[in-house]
């Protein structure tokens, strides 16, 4: 069976929080319907006109792409103008777009984490905290027969998640007790009377920002009428979560052996250093794209170096005076990592369904080295 638009949304931001991203930003399904079926999707970072040609080539109706497709505010969708032309041709293909930008940045397991790990960082923390992920136990009561309809809805909509696992539950068999009033239209037992009724108490855990899609989950698979449910605030509280991480490397090397590590791990085509190629490194700060904002955060935080892409001479010229040598791979470079880790990670979670994840190969790095 093919996906919902909706339940490959509720995935991906169950990975990727709107909430994470930052308040110029724009993320979330820019073109397209939460109702429409997913047969195949195709990741990338940008949706451009080789991407979206290779996305009608391949089959696939829904482009999850890093880069939101619409950024700054439209003024106009003009069809002589490439973007305009862009948005047309997808919209006449029937194809769909979802972007996560800098809540996949900043994720757990997003663009920074996935370059820190790259580069076998150990002891990964987040680099500069921005949210710290708040919990509620839900509780809910559940005929036997629909237990498990309703616990796959609650956990495919973001309920269960503790770490790296998805769909933890507990429950427990008990009787539940009723009695429907005048004016109602119980599923089970009759008006005026006491219904007993086999039911299972199950519960789970959910990130706070998760309980918009988690409750209209459960009333939907739910077959009560009235659905008896408890959500209480947990104290503990999850990871940080933020821009960029720092970690460490096994051994310290020169930061001109380390700058030819990245090279080779991130695949890129150049690195651009600054500092002195001697320089001991072991602490190592990371951003994905373009991370000149973060130099005195890693600095601050003790980096050696820090991995990043994008920095303009000036930015180059302050880390230098700072005393932070950094790394510049390139914006292509320090993202394109999260590609082939949110096609394994889509894979995953939707392996029980009739839906293909393929990873972009149109895509390149625009910069040639001569
Ligand atoms: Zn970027």
């Amino acid at each position: 069976m093919a996906a919902r638009c909706s339940e490959i949304i509720a995935i991906m931001e169950a990975l990727a929080p709107p909430e994470l991203a930052v308040e110029w930003d724009n993320v979330g399904l820019m073109l397209g319907s939460p109702a429409a079926e997913v047969r195949r999707v195709l990741v990338c970072l940008d949706v451009t006109a080789p991407v979206a040609a290779e996305a009608t080539a391949r089959g696939a109706n829904l482009i999850i792409s890093h880069h939101p497709l619409f950024f700054r505010p439209l003024k106009a969708l003009r069809f002589d103008e490439a973007r305009g032309d862009l948005v047309r041709r997808l919209i006449q293909e029937n194809i769909m777009v979802y972007s996560a930008h800098t809540n996949l940045d900043s994720a757990d397991l997003g663009v920074s984490y996935h370059l820190a790990a790259r580069l076998e960082l150990e002891d990964i923390q987040v680099l500069r905290p921005t949210h710290q992920e708040k919990y509620i136990k839900l509780v809910t009561f559940i005929p036997e027969e629909h237990e498990k309809v309703v616990r796959e809805a609650l956990t495919r909509a973001g309920a269960g998640w503790i770490g790296n696992y998805s769909d933890c539950t507990f429950r427990v068999a008990g009787t539940g007790t009723f009695r429907p009033l005048a004016g109602t239209r119980p599923y089970i037992g009759q008006e005026g009377q006491v219904a007993e009724v086999k039911e299972y108490r199950l519960e789970t855990i959910i990130p706070k920002a998760r309980l918009k899609e988690v409750l209209p989950a459960l009333f939907k698979a739910h077959p009560y009428e009235e659905v008896a449910y408890d959500l209480d605030p947990l104290a503990n509280e999850g990871p940080a979560q933020g821009i960029g991480r720092i970690g460490v490397l096994s051994q310290a090397v020169s930061l001109e052996e380390f700058a030819l590590q990245v090279k080779e791990h991130l695949g890129a085509a150049r690195v651009n250093v600054v500092g002195d190629r001697e320089h001991k490194v072991k602490k190592v700060a990371v951003c994905g794209g373009a991370g000149s904002d973060i130099m005195a955060t890693a600095r601050t935080n003790g980096a050696d170096v820090l991995v990043t892409g994008d920095l303009k001479f000036h930015e180059a010229q302050a880390a230098a005076s700072m005393g932070l040598a950094v790394i510049d791979a390139g914006h292509f470079a320090t993202e394109r990592i999260i590609v082939p880790a949110l096609v394994t990670y889509l894979q995953e979670q939707l392996q029980e369904r009739e839906v293909m994840v393929l990873a972009s190969q149109k895509e390149q790095e625009p910069w040639h080295v001569f």
